[in-house]
């Protein structure tokens, strides 16, 4: 009987982790199109299309949604790491204008 409350926990595990790194691959296809393609002393905050204001308004969006929660949650997380990465590195939250 543990077996199904395990497996069912295991399941939503499994649809968290990939729903996540899904949402993560997808908002980082902006990078691609930089130039240079990845730039250590770049805050990509504000400086890649998916990574400015708008498209953060809509990531908000999309967790009041269960079926777009996890994509949601996945990109928030990702523009989150991305702004902590900015202020540790160049002690900036996002790239002005
Ligand atoms: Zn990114």
């Amino acid at each position: 009987m543990p077996l199904l409350p395990a497996l069912t926990l295991y399941r939503k595990k499994w649809l968290v982790s990939y729903g996540m790194l899904l949402a993560g691959l997808l908002i980082d296809v902006d990078h691609l199109l930089a130039d240079p393609i990845y730039d250590p002393g770049r805050c990509s905050i504000g400086f890649h299309p998916l990574h400015t204001a708008i498209p953060i308004v809509v990531y908000n969006l999309l967790m009041l949604f269960p079926k777009t929660r996890l994509i949601g949650m996945g990109l928030i997380i990702h523009v989150v790491l991305d702004a902590i990465d900015c202020q540790v590195t160049g002690g900036i939250w996002y790239t002005a204008g």
